[in-house]
């Protein structure tokens, strides 16, 4: 009778394990996919973009990702942050993304 009850026991203890593991993968596999989708944010998309917004970028080499990586938009003196990894950027009066480039960078002060 004891061993009955103490399988029943650790069925029941191993039975809420599963799901409770189950639960906190999926929780696991959610944030990272937030974390993938904001690495991968697109702030400026070039092919949306007016001829002189387009032009301009081009000219100064805009980039969405910043080949050097102290010298990003969002350490740029001509960036306002805003959302999600997004900001105006005062030269191109339009969005750039924060961890942007182009050679127009200038250190905040
Ligand atoms: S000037 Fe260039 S580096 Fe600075 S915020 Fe604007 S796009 Fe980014």
């Amino acid at each position: 009778m004891t061993d009955r009850n103490f399988s029943r026991r650790k069925l029941l203890e191993r039975g809420l394990r599963l799901p409770l593991g189950g639960v906190l993968l999926a929780a696991a596999g959610a944030t990272l996919t937030r974390a993938a989708q904001a690495a991968e944010k697109v702030c400026v998309d070039m092919e949306h973009l007016d001829s002189g917004q387009k032009s301009i970028r081009e000219s100064l080499n805009y980039t969405n990702k910043s080949p050097h990586p102290n010298m990003t938009c969002g350490q740029c003196g001509f960036f306002e942050a805003k959302a999600d990894g997004c900001g105006d950027c005062m030269i191109f009066t339009g969005p750039a993304a924060a961890a942007g480039h182009c050679d127009s960078w200038s250190a905040k002060s």
